[in-house]
């Protein structure tokens, strides 16, 4: 389509470029249209509202054929966030590249309700600065989506971020450097909860798991497994988890874990064993899906 035989490369307008790329990302993608903006956006150096508002401008050659590679990598299935390094999540730019999952828009629920939970859990009344330390737990911490945007909204939470995975850990620092968070969270290279300084109030997780066979092949091939694999029925990190949960939750302490679709009745009978007395609630996500599980003990227990 943007070949130079036929002629089309030279004055060819943003409009047509986008236009020619969607039809042939359709197949592959759910949303061509916009990874298209997002990929012409990104060769150009424009946001994406400049693009929109300049679809009468031709680009040069070089940034034609540029953006060509980037649509035939896109078509074989490599998520746009890898192709232009950065994911937008919860309103923060993230870097992102194939060491780490690509934050979800899913996820984003579980940072609302880790907000709601924290806030009434520690005492707003107080100026930030004078409040005690809230202390959260993100295991599992990837890209640290979760945990900057814990730690941007929330001036009080000091946020001990773990990964089994040294790569992925190198992505976290440079999130947490990039949003100025880096006197709030800690990076802990290490397995779950094992290397935690102490009990924390709130645990949350966007821990793997998927039954790799059963995914989507671009996710399966591009992305890395460490992330999303969860053993032979996905649950495998859930038990390991909420087994150790009971030693590294404070009184009174809450638990937010993401799940697959069809994991709540599950990963649920879980939880209420290793926490017999707490309440325990499946949230929705805004495609109707079951996925995140609240855990909310008592503070007697
Ligand atoms: N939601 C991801 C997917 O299905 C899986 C994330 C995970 O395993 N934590 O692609």
């Amino acid at each position: 389509m943007f070949s130079s035989e036929s002629g089309i490369i030279k004055d060819t307008t943003v409009r047509y470029l986008l236009a020619a790329a969607t039809t042939l990302l359709r197949t592959v993608s759910s949303t061509p249209r916009l990874d298209a903006e997002l990929l012409l956006a990104h060769e150009l150096g424009w946001s994406r509202a400049h693009l929109l508002a300049e679809q009468a401008y031709i680009p040069n050659a070089h940034h034609v054929v540029a953006f060509h590679q980037l649509i035939q990598r896109r078509a074989h299935g490599e998520p746009v966030a890898y192709l232009v390094g950065y994911r937008s999540f919860y309103g923060l730019d993230l870097l992102v590249d194939p060491r780490v999952l690509v934050p979800r828009p899913e996820t984003e629920l579980l940072v609302e309700l880790a907000l709601e939970f924290a806030r009434a859990q520690s005492d707003v009344s107080m100026v930030a600065h004078a409040a005690p330390a809230y202390h959260i737990a993100d295991v599992g911490t990837g890209s640290g989506a979760i945990a900057v945007a814990l730690a941007v909204h929330l001036p009080n939470a000091r946020i001990y971020a773990t990964d089994i995975s040294e790569a992925a850990l190198e992505v976290a620092r440079a999130n947490v450097e990039r949003h100025d968070v880096a006197g709030q969270v800690m990076l802990l290279h290490g397995d779950l909860l094992a290397l935690l300084p102490r009990k924390v109030d709130l645990l949350v997780s966007n821990p793997p798991y998927t039954i790799l066979a059963e995914i989507d092949a671009d996710v399966r091939e591009h992305e890395p497994h460490l992330a999303l694999d969860g053993g032979p029925d996905g649950l495998a990190v859930y038990r390991r988890l909420l087994a150790a949960a009971p030693t590294w939750l404070a009184p009174g302490g809450s638990i937010l874990l993401e799940i697959g679709a069809t994991q709540a009745t599950t990963v649920s009978a879980l939880a209420h064993t290793m926490f017999p007395l707490s309440q325990v609630t499946v949230h929705r996500d805004l495609a109707g899906h079951n996925r995140i599980l609240a855990v909310r003990t008592m503070a007697h227990t």
